[in-house]
């Protein structure tokens, strides 16, 4: 039996007068998603549907005590558009906050001590010649191989390679594993020895391509300048709302429900089927409902959207199967200050793997953000599970919590009792960009190429931060809305 016929349920309607939509999957992706195809077909009937009680996906922020608590990303990059240009249409432009400058200081650790990261790295890569020369981060062999960069011929095939293989080439392993490796982690939670260089930072093998080394392309796009308006104000390279992450999925939420959307929570789509003249598409929904539409976008991560897709397209779904995804935790504790034996003053601090230790990285949170923890007291978050080393999170609540309390006492000497503390899980939470990524995702693509209007958008595909994900959801509704309304047009002549 096919999918299409075993998902009977009420009439198809393709002469409806307004095409409808359904977007699966309420975090970021889906909710920016849903409000682009609200604002391009107001006609339109959307509904987005979330498995969860809450909408937001990863972004979860909890307000405790007076303390402001992320469970997921704490802020977004600046630099890439979507994500300020989505606050600033939602009023929420006022409200965006940088890091606290007061504090403006990262460290790194290095055999079991913490070292400060040198100033001046841009999108990772060092780009001031004097604080990398300075830094006791690296060795005197470690900066002399360093510079090399400037002599190395490039490379002239245009193979992918990893991240590691990269970096190791133009800038040497001390380097990698010393100063690129923790950084990048704390992006991917990834092993930069699998992670695709195409697939993750491709502006970096353009700087090779262009200017014959690493450094020079850094140097080259610094001195040109990002391209942005001269008369917009410059921005810190971080942000957040005020309130805490969740004030963009409240606002967003708020939007949608004025724009006539509607918005179903704690039911999951379980299945989608394709009606045989190819024209609608009918989800089964966790409670028994079926709905059609002309147009699906797939806002979940890839492994879900494989489970939805089983039974109408297999090879799409063993395409996106083939996306990998790690798990990870965040612990955040909280503490009174004077119970810490010395201020935190920085941002936190990153551990390389090769450190060997389980908490790979540590945020100083009341101090790296204004708003997070009342007077007298700090908020700490340690990141715990990483590619390779997810075994961690076989353990309860309570054993993630002792784990970092120890990463706590031997990094920062604080043996107090927390007032309160936080566990968040995240499990297959990070998609993994490995070599061969791009291909994967072609293939995803090249799959549902065959069903005009079935889309997939999200972290798993074209970049995992916020403003990705936004300008992810919001290509994929165009694209979804073009097809619907080319099938649209060809039903009507
Ligand atoms: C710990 C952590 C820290 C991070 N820090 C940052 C940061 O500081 N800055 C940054 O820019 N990015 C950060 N990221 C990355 C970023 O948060 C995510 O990539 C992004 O939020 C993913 O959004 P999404 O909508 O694509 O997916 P998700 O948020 O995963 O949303 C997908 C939704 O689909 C729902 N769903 C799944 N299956 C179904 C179904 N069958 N039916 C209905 N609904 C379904 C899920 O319940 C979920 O709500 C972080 C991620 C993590 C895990």
């Amino acid at each position: 039996m096919t999918s299409a016929s075993r998902l009977q349920g009420d009439e198809i309607r393709t002469d409806d007068p307004a095409p409808r939509f359904v977007v699966v999957g309420g975090g970021i992706t889906g909710l920016a998603a849903a409000r682009r195809l609200a604002l391009l077909a107001p006609e339109a009937v959307i509904t987005l549907i979330e498995r969860e009680e809450r909408l937001g996906g990863k972004i979860v922020t909890e307000r405790v005590d007076g303390f402001t608590i992320e469970g997921g990303p704490d802020s977004f990059l600046s630099v890439k558009p979507r994500g300020i240009g989505l606050c600033e249409e939602l009023g929420l432009g006022g409200q965006l906050q940088g890091t606290d400058e007061r504090h403006r200081r990262t460290f790194v650790m290095k055999a079991g001590r913490l070292q400060r990261l040198p100033e001046g790295l841009t999108g990772l890569i060092p780009s001031r010649l004097g604080p990398m020369a300075r830094t006791s981060l690296i060795s005197p062999l470690g900066k002399a191989r360093m510079a090399l960069d400037f002599v190395l011929p490039r490379k002239r095939d245009e193979r992918d390679e990893t991240l590691a293989a990269f970096i190791e080439r133009r800038l040497g392993r001390e380097v990698y594993d010393r100063l690129i490796e923790p950084l990048m982690a704390g992006i991917y939670a990834g092993d930069g020895r699998q992670l695709s260089l195409a697939a993750t930072l491709p502006q970096l093998r353009m700087g090779e391509v262009r200017h014959g080394g690493l450094i020079k392309g850094v140097l080259a796009s610094k001195r040109a300048g990002p391209i942005r308006d001269p008369a917009a104000p410059t921005r810190p390279p971080f942000l957040v709302p005020r309130e805490g992450m969740d004030a963009l999925v409240a606002a967003l939420e708020a939007d949608l429900r004025d724009r006539g959307c509607r918005l179903i929570t704690g039911v999951a789509v379980t299945e989608i089927g394709q009606d045989p003249g190819g024209s609608a598409y009918r989800l089964r929904l966790g409670d028994g409902q079926i709905l059609t539409a002309a147009g699906v976008l797939l806002a979940t991560p890839a492994f879900a959207a494989a489970d939805l897709l089983d039974g109408l397209d297999s090879g799409a779904a063993v395409a996106l199967r083939a996306i990998p995804h790690v798990s990870t935790a965040t612990v955040s504790v909280a503490y009174r200050a004077v119970d810490l034996p010395r201020p935190l003053d920085g941002y936190g601090y990153v551990v390389p793997r090769i450190e060997g230790r389980p908490v790979l990285a540590c945020t100083w949170t009341s101090s790296k953000w204004h708003h997070r923890a009342p007077d007298g007291h700090v908020l700490i978050r340690g990141f715990v599970g990483r590619a390779g080393q997810e075994a961690v999170l076989s353990g309860s609540d309570a054993e993630l919590l002792a784990l970092v309390r120890e990463e706590f006492r031997q990094m920062l000497g604080i043996t107090a009792e927390p007032l309160l503390h936080r566990v968040f899980r995240w499990p297959q939470g990070m998609p993994q960009y490995t070599l061969g990524h791009l291909d994967r995702v072609a293939a995803v693509e090249a799959r549902l190429a065959a069903r005009p209007g079935l889309l997939v958008a999200g972290h798993a595909y074209r970049g995992v931060g916020i403003p990705d994900c936004i300008r992810s959801g919001e290509t994929a509704a165009e694209q979804v809305l073009a097809a619907v309304q080319a099938a649209r047009s060809r039903e009507a002549a």
